[in-house]
């Protein structure tokens, strides 16, 4: 039996205001447990919540990043449930008429293949607090600081059809959100997390499996695997005769497996009813009209604009414009070096991308400067160093060794391009060579190569190698 994967996404976004969304509490990460928590983000008797406008139109902006409808009026619900993090008792979201409706983002696969997937709608409703199970032996610690802060749940068409895929329109959200300047991003923090709804059914049947649905996953990675183990688990389930029940799992990332929580519950378990102390959210043509001229450049056009001003690949595009910080400082050394674009690609996705990467570094936190970048590019251009001897230039400027050319004084690292120099190592390698200079004159082309190496070799990388070509075919080609 041939099996196909069917993945929706519920993505909650924490919104960057300063304050909560109904309430004037900070909503600063990190401060004292049960510091950042008032009456209004608890819910007590006789409060009243006043909704924070910057949240709607932080909202609005994602609306409009996604190609949304927004809602002229949207109501506020009240989700009743209780668990220790939410005392209240109830979340206030939105329920039957959200905010943003339907949208849609294209995302691009790993193939270079685009594809679509549909956003069924966005929501604006309150985190809830956190319970904490480490460091309490047995007990759960309760911090509520978290309560009320300003979520943003994006809920996706069951469009997936891979673990990758759901990837990279987790990617695509993350990028967008963070281009518009709504959430940070942080997953570490929580700030951007996912539940992945995941079933399988035989191909080519259109009615939708049951779905299992996998909680509050904080990385890309582990999106990934929770959702591979996951369709695992449900094929060989229904293979050996079982059925896969609608419920709500946890990943551990330590055993690598997903684990029941809690029967999944249906929306009329929560008796949602629209929250008696919020009028309807009504937004105005004006309203979305100021937003719309403010949006920034969004990925989908950056990478674009990048394919055509700097002839860039899909490939590399994707890359540069998935962070927009990174976006940004490709084209500062674009025009501050004045070298060509496919050149910069290189040093930023390559050796400074994966330099960062490997120190867990945001691109905003890099030590090499584009200032100090371009430079090292330049005195590749105008001949001063080989792009060999590059390499090792930019690792001193990652360790903060210096400037590109005190490191190139310091060193002694600048290209040889003085002929008589040259001429004179090659001399010395062909004389210590005798057998191969015979072999190579008797039309063994190849030890070509073996020579360029040894002259590299001596020179500790430093000739320059077009000069170092050209003289070495000179000498090679006269007789002894
Ligand atoms: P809830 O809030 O109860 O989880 P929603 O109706 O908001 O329910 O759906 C949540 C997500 O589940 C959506 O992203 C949707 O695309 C996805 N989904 C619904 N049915 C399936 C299914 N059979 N397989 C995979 N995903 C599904
Ligand atoms: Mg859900």
């Amino acid at each position: 039996m041939e099996w196909e994967t069917v993945i929706g996404l519920e993505i909650h976004a924490q919104l960057l205001t300063n304050s909560k969304i109904f309430s004037g509490a900070s909503t600063a990460f990190g401060a004292e447990p049960n510091t950042q928590a008032c009456a209004v983000d608890l819910g007590f008797p006789g409060v009243l919540p006043v909704l924070n406008e910057e949240a709607v139109r932080m909202a609005i902006k994602f609306g409009l990043g996604v190609g949304a409808e927004i809602s002229k009026k949207s109501v506020f619900a009240r989700k009743n449930y209780f668990y220790p993090d939410l005392p209240k008792g109830y979340q206030i979201s939105q329920f039957e008429l959200p905010v943003v409706g339907k949208g849609h983002i294209d995302v691009q696969l790993e193939n270079g293949d685009v594809k679509r997937i549909h956003i069924t709608r966005a929501h604006l409703e309150e985190d809830a607090g956190k319970s904490l199970h480490e460091d309490f032996n047995g007990l759960t610690g309760i911090d509520l600081n978290r309560a009320g802060t300003p979520l943003l749940e994006i809920v996706s068409e069951p469009d997936m059809r891979s673990a990758k895929e759901a990837v990279a329109y987790l990617k695509a959200i993350h990028s967008l959100v963070r281009y518009l300047e709504i959430c940070d991003g942080n997953m570490q923090e929580g700030s951007f997390r996912c539940d992945a709804n995941v079933s399988v059914r035989p191909k080519g049947q259109s009615k939708l499996g049951t779905r299992a649905e996998l909680k509050n996953i904080n990385s890309f990675r582990f999106v990934e695997r929770a959702i591979n183990f996951e369709i695992e688990r449900q094929i060989t389930l229904i293979e050996s005769g079982g059925t896969v029940t609608q419920e709500t799992r946890l990943y551990d990332p330590n055993k690598h497996e997903t684990r029941s929580m809690r029967s999944k519950e249906e929306a009329n378990d929560y008796r949602y009813f629209p929250d008696p102390d919020l009028l309807p959210l009504v937004i105005t043509e004006d309203m979305i009209a100021a937003i719309k001229d403010d949006l920034p450049e969004l990925p989908a056009q950056k990478r674009q604009r990048f394919m055509e001003q700097y002839s860039l690949s899909a490939y590399d595009a994707d890359v540069l414009v998935s962070n927009r910080h990174m976006a940004i400082y490709f084209e500062t050394v674009v025009k501050e070096s004045g070298a060509q674009p496919k050149l910069v690609t290189n040093w930023v996705t390559g050796d400074l991308l994966g330099a960062l990467n490997k120190e867990n570094l945001d691109i905003t936190e890099s030590p090499i400067s584009t200032a100090q970048l371009s430079k090292l590019i330049e005195r590749i251009s105008d001949n001063t160093i080989s792009g060999k001897i590059a390499k090792t230039i930019f690792e001193s400027l990652w360790n903060q060794e210096g400037n590109v050319d005190e490191i190139i004084e310091k060193k002694g690292l600048k290209q040889v391009t003085d002929n008589s120099a040259i001429e004179a190592l090659i001399d010395k390698i062909l004389a210590d060579n005798p057998g191969h200079v015979t072999e190579y004159r008797s039309g063994k082309d190849k030890l070509f190569g073996f020579f360029v190496g040894q002259a590299m070799k001596a020179s500790g990388g430093k000739m320059n190698p077009q000069l170092l070509n050209e003289l070495l075919k000179q000498k090679l080609a006269q007789k002894a």
